[in-house]
């Protein structure tokens, strides 16, 4: 494209919410055979809220204490709904002695004479913590797309605490609007295999994975890369930020962190993913002007 068109293309998609970082970018949008995103945040409004708390042991009350107190010292947006719901209640919050954060399974501390362990399913097997008694209520949970967390105290399972993140409202939309443009979209999460899986179906799209390691998402992108074609990626987490710079096109959900912003060519100042659909429009609009 010449450099006229290019320009004229960058103000255009400032008009439609997209503030492009990478002129170059613009151009190899056009191409984008496949869409990575991730879920927290981008799927959904990445502000989970609290829904249920089981005590298998003691009150709700005392559970969510011990949960908020040790989740004050987590920026996980898990930590942030729990810790919310605990200030909502009024709960004192106890104090957390040997605070360890673990990537992508959860928080432990002590609390007391109690060691606790808190985070998902893989934490508390890894950890040897048995939770088949809840696994009923959990699958119930899952279906419904929410996110359980699992406590565990001394080794021993003393409950959970769900959360649920809502879908973004045209996220649906969104994606029905860029596969009918040729596109392949995959959803990439860190979240459980059923949670994703429910978070999937809702939105409809071609394929997810679940369970990636924050530090794995850069090398799925690597791999489709090998496999062929224009791979872009949407996010707006830490997490997302390598992923971002290693696909070909990198989109940035706007009130997402400055680390995936500065990672990333393109920025959706609308906070949605029809932004990129209309980024991909106005990319084959700005090589058809000069061809
Ligand atoms: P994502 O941002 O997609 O949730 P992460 O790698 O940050 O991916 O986290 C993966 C999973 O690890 C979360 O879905 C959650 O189950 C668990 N986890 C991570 N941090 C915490 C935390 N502070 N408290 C509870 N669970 C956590
Ligand atoms: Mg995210």
């Amino acid at each position: 494209a010449t450099p006229m068109s290019v320009m004229v293309g960058v103000g255009k998609a400032a008009e439609h919410g997209v503030l492009i970082r990478n002129a170059q970018a613009l151009q190899s949008a056009a191409g984008i055979t496949t869409l990575i995103i991730d879920k927290t945040g981008t799927v959904t409004e990445g502000a989970p809220k609290l829904t249920s708390i089981i005590a298998l042991q003691g009150s709700e009350e005392h559970l969510l204490t011990l949960a908020a107190s040790l989740e004050t010292l987590s920026e996980h947006p898990l930590a942030e709904a729990i810790v919310d719901a605990a200030k909502k209640a009024q709960l004192k919050l106890l104090p957390v002695k040997q605070f360890n954060s673990v990537t992508g399974r959860g928080v432990t501390g002590k609390i007391g004479v109690e060691t606790l362990l808190m985070g998902n399913l893989a934490f508390m097997q890894e950890n040897g913590i048995d939770s088949q008694q809840v696994s009923d209520q959990i699958t119930k949970l899952t279906a419904n797309a929410h996110t359980p967390v699992y406590i565990a105290a001394n080794d021993q399972l003393i409950g959970f605490i769900s959360v649920a993140d809502p879908i973004r409202h045209d996220s649906a939309a969104a994606i029905k609007r860029l596969q009918k443009a040729g596109i392949k979209v995959i959803m990439l999460t860190g979240d459980n295999q059923q949670t994703a899986a429910a978070v999937a179906q809702q939105v409809g799209v071609d394929e997810f994975i679940a369970g990636v390691m924050p530090a794995d998402k850069a090398s799925k992108v690597k791999l489709l890369q090998q496999q062929g074609g224009i791979i872009a990626m949407a996010g707006d987490g830490i997490n997302d930020a390598p992923a971002l710079a290693q696909a070909d096109v990198g989109f940035a959900i706007g009130n997402g962190t400055d680390i995936a912003i500065e990672s990333a060519d393109m920025v959706l100042i609308r906070n949605s993913l029809h932004s990129v659909a209309d980024a991909i429009e106005l990319s084959k609009a700005t090589l058809k002007n000069i061809h």
